[in-house]
């Protein structure tokens, strides 16, 4: 397949993954609020299909091209594991210098504190939609479409209550519905950006290939561990947290394996 159907692949399908985002913000017009229960176990379920598109879709696939493009048997793998590191590391930079809430929505507060707390909150959903972007954009690497496909389903999927969560935030600190729904699909819109530059950097150079594909997996692990889990288990709900991600991850995994 040449370079410029896997960059509008890569490109489209990211797109297409946002309009879950999408989706869920306009959730924000029947469903106006959201327990902390159903929060919690709703955005576990998010980081358990995650997990699994981390795996199957990613990590895979990369050592499956490390060892096509290197002939020790060694560089594969040790290219594979240094990608996923440098993806956390790159992640864990950015955390570190731009301002952004945990997904935890915090103590309520004063109007104007508890204002600017579901701004951050609402940066970090946005920031983190950009390592899945890339996700689906490297997935269309060496022209793997199924590959490509089942991770746009997969983030398309995780990326409903996403949306609804920002949306819902929104609503309630005093935005109208429409408004909460117009910045719950703008925080998606990242998506496909970082659709499009990590499907441009496959389909440029092949021998990107492994690293790419690892270094949106290390971004995604970075996310999980640091934001989603330590967050949805901390506010006494950690049982139902670890069910619904053991659910999402099992969907994502059959997903992958029966598309
Ligand atoms: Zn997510």
């Amino acid at each position: 397949m040449d370079p410029g159907s896997v960059v509008v692949m890569g490109f489209v399908a990211s797109l297409c993954a946002s309009a879950g985002t999408a989706l869920g913000s306009l959730g924000v017009f029947t469903i106006r609020r959201l327990s902390r229960r159903m929060e919690d176990g709703l955005l576990s379920l998010a980081a358990g299909i995650m997990l699994a598109a981390t795996f199957f879709s990613l990590l895979l696939p990369a050592l499956e091209y490390g060892s096509e493009h290197y002939d020790s048997s060694l560089a594969g793998p040790l290219s594979v594991a240094g990608g996923t590191f440098l993806g956390a590391a790159v992640l864990f930079l950015i955390h570190q210098y731009v301002p952004h809430e945990h997904f935890s929505r915090g103590r309520e507060g004063s109007d104007a504190y508890k204002l600017s707390r579901i701004w951050l909150f609402v940066t970090a959903i946005t920031l983190h939609n950009f390592p899945e972007g890339l996700a689906v954009g490297v997935g269309f690497a060496g022209g793997e479409v199924k590959n490509g496909v089942t991770l746009a389903i997969g983030i398309g999927l995780q990326n409903i209550p996403e949306g609804l969560a920002v949306a819902v935030a929104l609503l309630s600190v005093g935005y109208t519905p429409l408004r909460s729904a117009l910045i719950g699909i703008a925080s998606g819109l990242v998506e496909p950006v970082g659709g499009l530059l990590g499907a441009m950097a496959v389909a440029t150079l092949e021998s990107l290939m492994p690293w790419a594909l690892a270094f949106a997996a290390g971004a995604m692990l970075f996310v999980i561990s640091d934001e989603i889990i330590p967050e949805t288990h901390n506010n006494g709900n950690q049982n139902l947290a670890t069910f619904t991600l053991l659910g999402g991850f099992i969907l994502m995994m059959l997903l992958d394996t029966s598309l």
